[in-house]
């Protein structure tokens, strides 16, 4: 039997709230006088989450893998990130443990969509729904979040990893290089 290790990884993002844009979160559209503004979807929530997915796999972040200057991504749902997240860790033969994540919104209130938003990631991801977790926050009022102007996600991701990581990583080349 192949030992495994849990991985660990954190998202967080942040997007401007403007008018004329969708509001898209979790997959789920939401009816609100203004959207996130960005290069795709602008869906912060699943942005978040890959993150938390790449950064558990030690691997760039979302940013990198999709570069807001491609205009392939332009206007995409943000579902093909968490796809591509997922793709990897498969193929290093992991398997998603869970996810936890929150929203950090004053307006609107969000609540009543999150079931919604966890059918959306879960089958992104192809992993049990009861294994994705979404919980909501204002932030009382105070700063950028408080007053409106953007909407921010944090994640968290475990994966079960088989244990292979005992080869060098680059790091320790580094350091191997430097004695
Ligand atoms: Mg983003």
């Amino acid at each position: 039997m192949v030992p495994a290790m849990v991985h660990t990884g954190i998202g967080y993002d942040v997007h401007p709230l403007v008018a004329g844009r969708k509001l898209v979160l979790g997959g789920v559209e939401i009816a609100h006088p203004r959207g996130l503004e960005g290069h795709s979807d602008a869906d912060v929530l699943m942005h978040a989450i890959c993150d938390a997915v790449l950064g558990a796999l030690g691997e760039e972040d979302i940013g990198h893998f999709f570069p807001n200057t491609d205009p392939r991504w332009r206007g995409v749902a943000s579902r093909i990130f968490l796809l591509e997240a997922a793709r990897q860790v498969a193929a290093r033969g992991g398997k998603i443990i869970n996810i936890d994540s929150t929203i950090i919104a004053q307006e609107p209130k969000v609540y009543p969509y999150v079931p919604e938003m966890k059918i959306n990631l879960a089958a992104a991801l192809g992993i049990n729904v009861r294994r994705v977790a979404v919980k909501a926050t204002t932030n009382e009022h105070l700063g950028f979040i408080g007053r409106g102007e953007g909407i921010a996600a944090m994640a968290v991701a475990t994966i079960d990893m088989p244990f292979v990581d005992d080869a060098p990583a680059k790091t320790a080349d580094t350091v191997t290089e430097m004695i």
